[in-house]
Order: C-alpha cells, then structure tokens, then sequence
C-alpha cells in the first residue's frame, strides 16, 4: 500500500465501462437511512438533506440529461467573452453538457508534461509554421510570378529530414514543447513529426503541380485589429467570432484556398456540418471574407490523412509519394466538393447553425446529449468529464446515430439547397 501512498485518485475515466462509484451515492443515502442500527441523529439529518436538497441522491447521468440554467445567467456571462470562438461552437454541438464544463465553468484538466496528442498536434502545426514561413519570406523577394514559382519548386525540392531539423530546433524553444527537444522525444515521436511536415508540404506542392496557389498568411488570426471583424448575432446581441486560420494560399487571379494542417485523417463531412461539429473551415471563409471582401474563399482544405503504420521503418523515407497516395486522393476529393459554388453555400449554411447553437447556448440548455454518428465520431471518446455526467454506454443518449450513405447524401443535399432564409432545414440534428 506505501507504494500508492504519494498517488492521487482520479475521477476522470476514458473508458467504455461506467464507474460504479457514480452510482454510489443513492445506494449510500438509501443504507444510511434504512439503517436499523444506524444512530437516529443520522436517518434524521439524511431525511432532511433529501427533502432540502433532493438532486444530492440523485445519479449524475440524470442531473446531467436534464441540466439547464437560467437564460438570463447564461446570457450574463456571454455578454462577458469578448468574442465566440468557432471551436467552442462545435463543442456545443458536440454535447451542451461537455461545453457547460469546458467553457462555463472554465474547468481545465491539469496540464502534464508528457507526450499527448495535443501537443504532438502543436508541434507539428509549429513545424508548418516555421517551415512555410521560410518559403514566404523567399517569395516576397520575387519581381514576378515566373520568379515566384521557381523560388516555390527550389524550395519544395529540398523538403526533407535534414531540411525540417533546424526549424524542429526552433519549435522546441517553446515552453509547452521544450520536452519534445529531450533526445528520448526527439529521436523517435519528432523524427516522426517532422516526416509527417515534410511529407504534407509536399503533397501540398504535388497536388498543385504548376504552383498557381502560393502560400501568403499563415496562423491568421481573426478578428484582426485593423481589419473588419467578423459577427455572428443571437438573441439581439452581436458577438464577434475568432479563430486561427493555419494558411491561406493565393492564385495569381487573387483567389484563395483555405488550408487546416491536421495530425490525424480528416476530410470535410457534409453530415458533420450538418449537425454543427465541424463549422470550422465554411465559417474561416466568412471571416476572411469578412476581413478581405474583394478576396473569394473558393476552396477548403484538409491537411491529414492516413500514414503508414508507424513500426513499418520504410514509412520514415521522404518522397514515396506511391506509397502516399491516399493524400493526393483526399485532395483531390476535396477539391472536387468544392466545385460549383459549394463553399459559399456551405458557409451560408455554417453561419445559420453557428447563430443557432448561440441562441441555444443563451437559453441555457446544457444536457447531455451527446452526438456521436456512428462509429468514426464520439465526442465521449476522449471527454475528460465521464464522472461529472455520469457517462455509460448503455444509456439511451449514448446510442449511435447513424451516418450512412443516404444520412450523408440527405446532409449534402439539405446544405447545397440550403438559402438563409431556409431556418428549418439545419434544426435538428438527430432529424437525419
Ligand atoms: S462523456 Fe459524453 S455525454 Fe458526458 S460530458 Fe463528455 S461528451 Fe458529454
């Protein structure tokens, strides 16, 4: 037992299974108070804390399913934030009770100084960061296009190992990723990290062969004090949105492409536009189209997609574009989704849900509802608030909705016929 003495008990639990200590107050008021044997003073004051407090018997996953707070209060708070961020709407769509511990209650879990997907997600976006930022300042010293390109295919054909290493050094000079500099971290989690830089950038470069898009603003952050910001209004009050756009590349023509480097595969999903968890990339589009109006967001892209099993050592080479494949075909897919106006259409329809989700947030409806479409995304998978809400699989709230091809094919169509004053189409998620 010394051994666990120094340990600390956590409550959190990412785990399928329920915990049954969320289940154990009932059963310890219902022992207390029948107790035969238990003191009187006891049965008296549990009868009491019942009948004055009657949510202390009552399991989590209940409170949770039902949890509301006063639209006033709710809307006393907002009125506080200086801005909404994209992020912190998707989390509401997620689940209202996760968004009520997150951002209301501005409950943190504590940070620790290790490897996690967070911050390898940090480092890798820092990488593209550093690394790109090289390649504009080279640009900006071009007379013409013609220039520009070449200075784009040099550069591109230098994307190695070697090539990302003094920027990894540069990266790792942040204090949150100082660990990351330890040779234990650096020889085998940022060797690949920095393959995976490399390897982006250069199926960025191979999917647009002939360099019309370069990259110009890389880590834009909105609102931007010189520039219009953007707003998004509900219940009468305008809130200003905020976000990081990770690059925006730009055509000769002056169009744009909107770029989200990702750690893990992603590709745009019109199911989960549709029910609000990922309004990020149509809603940067307004923003920047907000900040720069003769500028059109034409494209949007996700950077991210499925790598070679990290053991195999061969997936450590640059350049096996054969074996990578799969991310010229996820660019191309998405590429093709945006043809024909469809971004302006989705970003209409982003706006509505965004406004939406602000008017459901300001009525105070928080419950555990949490939306997960069928196996590909749990938002309870990695919630760190299992015991707060009383987490369990069996419970109804937990069942899958289902995110078949009709479910994505009735999305896509709701959103392409989707005009602003069209309100009934995006309410309710769960209606697909
Ligand atoms: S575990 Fe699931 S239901 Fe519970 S707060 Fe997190 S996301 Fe919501």
């Amino acid at each position: 037992m010394r051994k666990y003495e120094a340990k600390e008990t956590l409550l959190t639990d990412y785990g399928k299974n329920p915990d049954p200590r969320w289940y154990a107050a009932t059963v310890a008021f219902r022992m207390l108070r029948w107790n035969k044997e238990a003191p009187l003073e006891w049965k008296e004051s549990i009868r009491t804390l019942l009948k004055e407090l009657p949510e202390t018997a009552r399991n989590a996953d209940e409170v949770a399913d039902e949890f509301s707070l006063p639209s006033p209060l709710v809307m006393s708070v907002m009125e506080e934030q200086d801005s909404v961020s994209v992020s912190m709407l998707q989390q509401y769509n997620e689940c209202p009770f996760r968004f009520f511990t997150q951002y209301l209650l501005n409950t943190k879990e504590r940070l620790v100084a290790d490897d996690m997907p967070n911050l390898q997600g940090t480092m890798l976006h820092r990488l593209l960061e550093l690394s790109v930022s090289d390649l504009v300042s080279r640009l900006e010293a071009a007379r013409d296009r013609q220039e520009r390109q070449a200075i784009a295919q040099q550069w591109e054909a230098r994307l190695s190992l070697d090539f990302m290493r003094p920027f990894y050094q540069k990266a790792t000079e942040d204090a949150r990723l100082l660990l990351y500099g330890f040779p234990d971290f650096a020889g085998g989690v940022g060797e690949r990290l920095m393959t995976r830089a490399s390897d982006t950038l250069a199926m960025l470069a191979r999917f647009d062969l002939q360099n019309d898009y370069l990259p110009r603003w890389l880590e834009w952050y909105f609102p931007h004090s010189s520039l219009e910001p953007y707003l998004l209004e509900a219940k009468g009050h305008p809130f200003t949105c905020r976000g990081l756009i990770d690059r925006a590349d730009e055509s000769p023509g002056g169009v744009v492409r909107l770029i989200d480097y990702k750690r893990s595969p992603k590709d745009f999903s019109w199911l989960d536009l549709f029910d609000g968890t990922d309004l990020q990339m149509p809603l940067y589009k307004r923003a920047f189209e907000t900040a720069y109006p003769d500028r059109s967001v034409e494209t949007l892209l996700y950077a991210g997609w499925k790598t070679e099993h990290r053991y195999n050592l061969a997936a450590y080479g640059i350049g096996g574009f054969d074996r990578k494949f799969e991310a010229i075909k996820s660019l191309e897919r998405q590429n093709k989704m945006w043809e024909e106006g469809a971004a302006d259409h989705a970003a209409n329809f982003a706006e509505h849900k965004a406004q939406e989700t602000l008017e459901a947030i300001l009525s105070g409806d928080f419950a555990a509802k949490p939306v997960i479409r069928g196996t590909s995304s749990n938002p309870c998978k990695y919630c760190p608030w299992h015991s707060a809400c009383g987490f369990d699989h069996r419970l109804p709230r937990s069942r899958p909705l289902a995110d078949g091809r009709a479910e994505k094919e009735m999305a896509r169509k709701n959103i392409l016929d989707f005009d602003q004053g069209d309100v009934g189409d995006s309410q309710g998620s769960s209606s697909i």
